[in-house]
């Protein structure tokens, strides 16, 4: 069972994530939690790339590549292997990202972006989305709490990028319902768990 985690910056995205871990792993499975960027080893490079503020400003098509490239590597060395042994691998963002980050979020074509990110992951699919939903002001107080508003990139995108960035998402959760499950991130973390767990109950395996 493959889920993802997607969500904007200061979503929660990562203590959710560790949270439904220790829950599914609880219930008897293996459980694989990784991450996009930085997975793997080649992909903890690539992420440093990415996002160092050393590198300065990325051609968007060489950014789309990179995280295309980290994609492939951890879609062929960690993600399908651990699926194919019977894991529930947990990641922290995956396709989605892209095409609301590279794509909604930038100058670049989502059909382009949906295109490489086929073509890098041999066309592996999440069985559930967990979409953390969160306005970008909201996003934005948080951000400015915890770090100072900078995050880990070059420096920080403006609220209406992150608010392109979460249309870009919800589009993606409308267009194919079956496989998400949309939370609103507003709410307390305890109760953001619950509706996940709620969920997981009826579609993961036994
Ligand atoms: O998940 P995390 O917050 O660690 O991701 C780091 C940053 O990488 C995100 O805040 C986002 O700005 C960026 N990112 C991106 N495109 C992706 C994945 C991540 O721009 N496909």
């Amino acid at each position: 069972f493959f889920l993802v985690l997607e969500g904007g910056e200061a979503v929660g995205k990562s203590t959710q994530v560790q949270a439904v871990a220790e829950w599914v792993r609880a219930r008897g499975h293996e459980v694989v939690v990784t991450r996009e960027p930085g997975g793997t080893e080649v992909g903890a490079k690539v992420r440093a790339i990415v996002l160092d503020p050393g590198t300065g400003h990325l051609v968007p098509q060489a950014e789309a590549l990179l995280y295309a490239a980290d994609r492939a590597h951890h879609v062929g060395t960690l993600v399908r292997p651990a699926l194919e042994r019977g894991a529930v691998v947990i990641s922290d963002r995956y396709v989605d990202s892209s095409l609301a980050y590279q794509g909604a979020g930038r100058a670049l074509q989502v059909e382009d972006v949906a295109r490489i990110s086929r073509w890098a992951t041999g066309g592996l699919v999440p069985d559930l989305t967990v979409l953390l939903d969160l306005p970008a002001e909201v996003a934005a107080a948080r951000r400015q709490a915890r770090d100072g508003g900078a995050g880990d990139r070059l420096e920080a995108e403006p609220t209406d990028f992150h608010e392109r960035v979460r249309r870009g998402f919800l589009e993606l959760a409308t267009s194919a319902p079956h496989r998400y499950l949309v939370v609103d991130a507003t709410e307390p973390a305890e109760a953001v768990s619950e509706h996940i767990r709620q969920h997981l109950r009826a579609v993961l395996p036994l």
